[in-house]
């Protein structure tokens, strides 16, 4: 699949994004090299501590689809943000060798960084 496909994939979730707090959507998709993906969007809630970022939605979601190696992660947003500091944890924890792609949607630009960029020295490990 496609960075490009990835994002339209993270491009039509976001439209479900439960965001009435904040009112800032986010979608995320995520893929392995076979073309297996799963999609995710944040979801918040009034107890803002209960609120699950929309990376964290797709990664979980595929966990349990049992989609492995996942190759590319795509996420948008009206700004093209990084993921949140728990996110990048996640994605260092369950795709660690995978391109993450930053798109906004307000600039039509995306950003494709590495996790190793996005959270240098991560803890992956408890050994
Ligand atoms: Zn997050």
């Amino acid at each position: 699949m496609s960075p490009a496909e990835l994002i339209h994939l993270a491009t039509e979730v976001r439209k479900k994004a439960f965001a009435p707090f904040s009112h800032f959507t986010v979608g995320a998709a995520v893929a392995n090299a076979q073309g297996d993906y799963a999609v995710g969007c944040n979801v918040e809630n009034a107890a803002f501590g209960s609120t699950i970022c929309a990376e964290a939605g797709a990664l979980s979601q595929a966990v349990a689809q049992g989609i492995e190696e996942i190759t590319n992660i795509a996420i948008v947003t009206e700004t093209g943000a990084a993921p949140c500091g728990n996110c990048r944890q996640l994605i260092a924890q369950l795709a660690p060798n995978c391109h993450v792609h930053l798109a906004s949607t307000a600039a039509l630009q995306i950003r494709t960084l590495s996790i190793r960029e996005l959270l240098p020295d991560a803890f992956t490990s408890l050994e």
